[in-house]
């Protein structure tokens, strides 16, 4: 990698959570993701940018095991999980928010939590509903615990996003682009939220266009661009890198 500081390395020393290698993502005779390596430190929040279409949301979805890879390894907490479904690999403890929201439109807010922990996490009924209402209290949810999905506004819908996959109980989060829409100060809201998730020392993988927002989280940066990582490191060093200001020019990213 083109440059290794002095943060970074310090990161490098905490055991993986996740540790993603040489990974390889193929549709077609098309490579979306094509030889990444990809850590997360226990307790660690690392950032991903590069422009659309860089391969950031199939890297994440070969994480959560919504996609297998085509080739390459995934390891979590040190076991092979390359060959795991998303529903295993969530029961083990990486959860995934969604780029567009997807809740079950015509459930409560609760039903929809209660679903995730149950059925995502794999909880017994009364810890299904222990961590419900935990989640929903730390997303600020409670008041609309009751509300259909399908009625709330895009901020509620992505705070349920969270509070979703913080109902499966997890030692990784992954979000892509939960901030994607929102003033901000709903973004502000969102941000919040996550550096409460942060404090529980969990584990956070955020692909985020604003970068201001997602500088108030991420200690480190991973920038793709055409399906490899082009810089990674401290935010600082790595939003520097000549490949990464180049391949934001002319992507209109902000
Ligand atoms: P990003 O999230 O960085 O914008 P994506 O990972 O969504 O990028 O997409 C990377 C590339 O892979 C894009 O060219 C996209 O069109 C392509 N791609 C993503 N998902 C699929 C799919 N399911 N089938 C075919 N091509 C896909
Ligand atoms: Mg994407």
């Amino acid at each position: 990698m083109w440059e290794v500081s002095a943060r970074s390395h310090e990161m490098s020393e905490r055991p993986n959570v996740l540790n993603a290698a040489a990974i390889v993502k193929r549709f077609g005779s098309f490579a979306a993701v094509t030889g990444v390596d990809f850590q997360v430190g226990a307790h660690e929040a690392v950032g991903i940018v590069g422009p659309n279409g860089a391969g950031k949301t199939t890297l994440l979805n070969v994480l959560a095991g919504t996609y297998l890879a085509s080739a390459g390894t995934v390891h979590f907490e040190g076991s092979d999980i390359s060959h795991l479904d998303a529903a295993s690999r969530c029961r083990l403890g990486i959860a995934r928010t969604h780029q567009v929201p997807r809740p079950f439109a015509n459930m409560t807010v609760f039903e929809n939590v209660f679903v995730a922990s149950s059925m995502g996490g794999g909880h017994s009924r009364e810890r299904a509903y222990e961590g419900c209402i935990a989640s929903l209290q730390l997303c600020g949810m409670l008041d609309v615990a009751n509300r259909q999905a399908e009625t709330l506004g895009l901020l509620d819908r992505k705070r349920l996003e969270l509070a979703r996959a913080l109902a499966t109980d997890p030692k990784v989060l992954l979000l892509d682009e939960i901030g994607g829409g929102l003033t901000d100060a709903e973004a502000a809201e969102l941000v919040a939220i996550i550096k409460q998730l942060r404090a529980r020392n969990i584990a956070i993988v955020w692909i985020e266009h604003i970068l201001h927002v997602l500088l108030q989280v991420a200690e480190r940066l991973v920038c793709m661009d055409a399906g490899r990582v082009i810089a990674e490191g401290v935010p600082e060093v790595a939003l520097a890198h000549p490949a990464v200001i180049e391949a934001y020019l002319g992507s209109g990213v902000t």
